[in-house]
């Protein structure tokens, strides 16, 4: 049995009342949710985080890490700066950064690599855009970028990761995927990680993420592969990231 987590992916947004208003409000009101919650600030708030969640089970997570060790790497964080910050998940492969950033499938797993080499949890972001689905290539685009990192990170390193579809489309525009439609995506990469190793397959976590909202998240965690969902725009607001976080139990 797959634990059900929920991400909240804060994006570029809030300043440091924000980070208090919302860590407190997630502090108080989910108390009793039995799921796994973890939130990924901008890095400059990781630190405030971090003395915020102290004696609680809630995660922290980065939204971005580079892959190098340290050097001359203007501007970039490495994974043991992270760390010291209590940073167990890191996203990587996000769709805005892979289209704003120009980030490639093989920076995306060789990040992945750093992150599963230096014993966190990597969520892996996947997914397809509105033109590569209306030409029918879903399948092919999220195996590719899939097989990217199971090619350079192996696929035991899966053991310690977390994979999310997240459909462009479907991300920051209300446009939701509907359960079946994330369900046969979830299923598919389910599909394959089987062929690799049945077992990891089985624990292995898969979120989804686009537009989720309170009164969609049952409906798609109820899905038999939807293991919890990545929520960006929800997660900013607290009374609709508790009632996401209510529904994942
Ligand atoms: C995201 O940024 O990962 C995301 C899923 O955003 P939203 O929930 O706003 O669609």
């Amino acid at each position: 049995m797959r634990r059900r987590r929920v991400i909240a992916n804060w994006k570029m947004n809030g300043d440091k009342t924000i980070v208090d208003h919302l860590l407190g409000a997630l502090k108080n009101n989910c108390k009793n949710i039995t799921s796994e919650l973890i939130v990924c600030p901008p890095a400059v708030y990781l630190a405030q985080a971090q003395g915020l969640l102290v004696g609680t089970t809630i995660g922290l997570g980065a939204q971005n890490v580079n892959a190098n060790r340290s050097g001359a790497y203007t501007g970039e964080i490495s994974v043991s700066m992270l760390q010291e910050f209590g940073c167990g998940h890191v996203l990587v492969g996000h769709s805005e950064r892979r289209s704003l950033f120009a980030e490639t499938d093989q920076d995306v797993a060789e990040k992945f690599k750093a992150v599963v080499n230096a014993g966190l949890r990597p969520v892996l972001c996947v997914g397809e855009s509105e033109h590569e689905r209306n030409i029918g290539s879903t399948d092919e685009v999220v195996l590719r970028q899939l097989d990217a990192v199971v090619n350079t990170a192996g696929i035991e390193s899966f053991s310690q990761a977390i994979v999310a579809y997240e459909p462009v489309w479907a991300i920051g525009t209300g446009n939701t995927a509907t359960p079946e439609q994330a369900q046969e995506v979830h299923r598919l990469l389910r599909k394959h990680i089987e062929l690799l190793s049945m077992e990891i397959a089985t624990q292995l976590p898969i979120l989804y993420g686009g537009s989720v909202n309170p009164e969609n998240a049952a409906s798609l965690f109820a899905m038999s592969d939807i293991d919890g969902g990545l929520v960006g725009g929800a997660s900013l607001d607290s009374q609709a990231f508790t009632a996401i976080c209510n529904a994942a139990g």
